[in-house]
């Protein structure tokens, strides 16, 4: 089967959050379990893009409402990533340094859309299945059925995975005309609440939609910044498969990130060496448990609550532990974060930014890592962490509630709470610095985890059996 990604992120080319892992990842496993699978992405002035060779293979011109332009498809030359990654250039467009975050995103995002499809059309066979990622690539699906220039295409089946159903693209109706003619009577397709949506026109128009947990579909249909009735009207159609990890990248024994490497064997003293390492360089305390955050510092991860949740588990549980905190986002969670560092007895630090290397120490060194999140559609950094035989403190949601399970269950090896409030965190907190004084049990614990299989073969198959549920018999 051949199946073609569009996706506005691809690790190691350009990540911002999950999104990039899981495109970064699920085209490689494809491709390893006999099937042809592409990504194109937007070409922004990434360091990728510098250290790599590429070749030319299309030049294009097409138009974004009133204005023309030509784009470019490149290719990289050796397959490095295990597939085959296309960039999609539009000059002054997307070749930026950050990939999202500018006033003009609706235009950037449409244009990169626009051009992906126009290429399409020039292929001389077509791919069997089109995979669209989030909403940077939610208009395709539509493009492909209604717009006049691309009936040919109206048979390729579509397939919209979320990974983030906060973010939409929502757009003006003034924005109409960037959408190449279509069918009047399919504006209804665009809509939602009376602007262009392109997460929920990809919602009607793909054949299959997916999210990355069971949990955060059923969710979804009573929280989705406003698509709940969608969600629940489309739900037919709609399944959850939850993400994998990249265990290749993803594995202390071989983690290219880390200098330090252990494994199922030597673990005790691979993690105490690199929290060792954590615990000299951030000035904390090497023979109390440490806890980590690591992620965007805003309310969808719960970061708010971080710096009272801090302030109260030192308060109420006693100096018993380190925390450590990594991460970026609303400056006034920043100020606080960096504020707590004043009052850090050995036990508290903060690196404001984003930072790959340290974050895969923290993996590897850390005791527990901590996960209040409001919403989490998946959640990645639970899997990292367990792999690396750390242990995840997790708000009952999503991704979250489907991966982990609270030690006092019937085998279970996580510890988990309920409401994203600064007193469930805090009592998470304490029950974990206990759990840290059973050194039988987190052994047990750290052991069991470091062995759960979160890898992409499952999701993988999901995929795949999805793909051939849609797949036109040729
Ligand atoms: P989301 O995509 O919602 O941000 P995920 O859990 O799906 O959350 O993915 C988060 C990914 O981003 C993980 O690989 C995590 O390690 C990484 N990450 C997040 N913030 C940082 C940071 N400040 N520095 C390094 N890596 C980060």
């Amino acid at each position: 089967m051949e199946i073609l990604h569009v996706s506005a992120e691809c690790y190691p080319v350009a990540k911002a959050g999950g999104l990039g892992d899981v495109v970064g990842a699920l085209p490689k496993y494809q491709q390893a379990s006999g099937h042809t699978a592409k990504v194109v992405m937007p070409m922004y002035r990434t360091k990728f893009l510098m250290d790599n060779e590429w070749d030319v293979v299309h030049k294009g011109y097409t138009n974004l409402g009133d204005w023309w332009f030509t784009y470019t498809v490149i290719k990289e030359r050796t397959n490095k990533l295990g597939f085959d990654l296309y960039l999609l250039d539009i000059n002054g467009l997307l070749d930026r340094d950050r990939i999202y975050g500018y006033s003009d995103d609706p235009q950037r995002f449409t244009a990169f859309q626009i051009s992906v499809v126009d290429w399409i059309s020039a292929w001389k066979h077509k791919p069997e299945i089109v995979h669209v990622h989030d909403h940077h690539a939610g208009l395709i699906p539509f493009m492909f059925r209604y717009c006049y220039r691309y009936k040919h295409l109206q048979n390729i089946p579509t397939i919209l995975t979320i990974h983030n159903a906060e973010y939409q693209g929502w757009m003006g109706w003034d924005k109409s005309n960037y959408i190449p003619a279509w069918d009047e009577w399919k504006s209804g397709m665009l809509e939602w609440n009376n602007t262009i949506n392109p997460l929920a026109s990809g919602i009607k128009c793909a054949w299959k939609v997916t999210t990355v947990s069971h949990s955060y579909l059923d969710e979804l249909k009573h929280n989705s910044n406003g698509l709940e009735a969608l969600f629940e009207y489309e739900k037919g159609k709609s399944s959850g498969i939850l993400n994998g990890i990249d265990t290749k990248v993803w594995d202390p024994a071989v983690d290219t990130y880390i200098q330090d490497h252990y494994s199922i064997e030597d673990y005790e003293e691979g993690k105490l060496r690199n929290k060792k390492i954590l615990c000299d360089r951030f000035d904390l305390q090497i023979d109390k448990p440490l806890i980590v955050f690591i992620g965007r510092l805003v309310g969808e991860k719960g970061a708010d609550l971080l710096p009272q949740a801090v302030g109260d588990s030192f308060y109420y549980i006693g100096r018993k532990m380190n925390f450590l905190i990594l991460g970026s986002g609303f400056p006034a969670v920043e100020a606080q974060l960096n504020g707590l560092q004043a009052l850090s007895r050995k036990d508290y630090s903060v690196y404001i930014g984003y930072n790959e290397t340290l974050s895969h120490i923290m993996y590897a060194g850390a005791d527990f890592i901590l996960m209040p999140s409001r919403v989490e559609p998946c959640g990645l950094n639970q899997m990292y962490a367990m792999r690396y035989g750390t242990i995840p403190i997790v708000r009952n949601t999503g991704g979250l509630r489907d991966t982990v399970i609270d030690f006092g269950d019937p085998g279970g090896y996580g510890v988990r709470f309920n409401n994203t409030i600064v007193g469930d965190i805090t009592q998470a907190i304490w029950r974990s610095v206990e759990l840290y004084q059973r050194k039988e049990k987190m052994k047990e614990i750290r052991e069991k985890i470091m062995q759960l299989d979160f890898s992409w073969e499952t999701s993988v198959k999901q995929y795949l059996s999805l793909y051939e549920s849609i797949v036109v018999q040729k």
